[in-house]
């Protein structure tokens, strides 16, 4: 089948409830310039789906005032060309006015899960996340939606939100895709100085490394965070935060508390002006495997 383009709700609508007479739909929600990570989740829904549609779309509301919105990459040829080469069945790449009508005035928000880890430094940012994903659930209809955990925090805000709107939407995480040097894949890597890039790397090496103390039995937090802490502070990268919290609920440990067989492990940290995430679930997720740069 050749790639379909819509550009208007009316299309993508049309475009999904057709598909879904073929089988099931599956969808890949993103803000474009696409990387193996992305495709990853294409493949993902590939697999439980007979049609896969990936939406690209720069989601303005998910953007503090004095964050990249303007900045943001964008190429939606490339990404395209990508999708083609990956078999993406439809592609829905709508302009701003189309999933904000003029005049709108809804958002849609989660409490709690989106008041900790990244919710603090980006007050609006979860609230624009799921007013878009819902509106393209209920663009996309019934639907397998493929989520990457590099945006852990994010899938399980949306896992929430499906489950608390009655979406029929079945909501599916996808691990986390790294350069060969262990570098979590994200479209922001695109800013990166090779300076900035090289300690970047601090981040997974530090996960790394604190897994390893869980898999040796450590479970006091602070304990577990150290690793994190050294390795961000040998390259001077700035810290939001590096915290561990409970995987489900996001309620964030103390320093002191231990935590249990299974934990989130999640860093936010700045390069020069890029905001890097990275984490991994202590006791489920494998250590990052990092490689030194050549
Ligand atoms: P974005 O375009 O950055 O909004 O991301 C769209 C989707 O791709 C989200 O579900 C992300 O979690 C996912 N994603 C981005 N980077 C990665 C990665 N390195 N590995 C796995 N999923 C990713």
């Amino acid at each position: 089948m050749t790639l379909a383009l819509c550009r208007t709700v009316g299309e993508f609508r049309q475009a999904c409830d057709q598909a879904r007479r073929r089988g099931p739909l599956g969808l890949v929600p993103t803000m474009g310039a696409l990387h193996e990570g992305h495709l990853a989740l294409v493949h993902e829904a590939r697999k439980r789906a007979k049609t896969v549609a990936v939406s690209i779309f720069v989601n303005p509301t998910q953007f503090g005032p004095a964050e990249d919105l303007e900045s943001y990459p964008r190429d939606l040829e490339g990404d395209l060309q990508k999708c083609r080469e990956v078999g993406v069945d439809v592609v829905f790449a709508p302009a701003p006015q189309e999933m904000y009508p003029v005049g709108e005035r809804t958002r849609v928000r989660v409490t709690s899960l989106t008041e900790v880890l990244c919710g603090r430094a980006r007050p609006v940012h979860f609230e624009g996340v799921t007013t878009i994903v819902s509106k393209l659930f209920a663009v996309a209809g019934p639907c397998v939606a493929v989520f990457g955990r590099k945006d852990y925090q994010q899938l399980k805000v949306i896992e929430r939100m499906a489950r608390d709107l009655l979406l029929p939407v079945e909501v599916v995480g996808h691990a986390i895709v790294r350069e060969h040097d262990g570098l979590a894949l994200s479209s922001r890597n695109a800013y990166l100085s090779a300076d900035e890039r090289r300690r970047a790397l601090a981040i997974a090496r530090g996960l790394a490394a604190s897994t390893a103390l869980f898999e040796l039995g450590e479970r006091v937090v602070a304990a577990l965070a150290q690793p994190v802490v050294q390795s961000l502070a040998s390259v001077q990268l700035e810290v939001d935060y590096i915290s561990l919290a409970e995987p489900e609920t996001l309620v964030v440990y103390e320093p002191h508390d231990s935590v249990g067989e299974r934990a989130l492990l999640a860093v936010a940290a700045i390069a020069g002006s890029t905001r890097l995430i990275d984490n991994v679930v202590l006791g489920e997720d494998p250590a990052p495997s990092v490689r030194p740069t050549e």
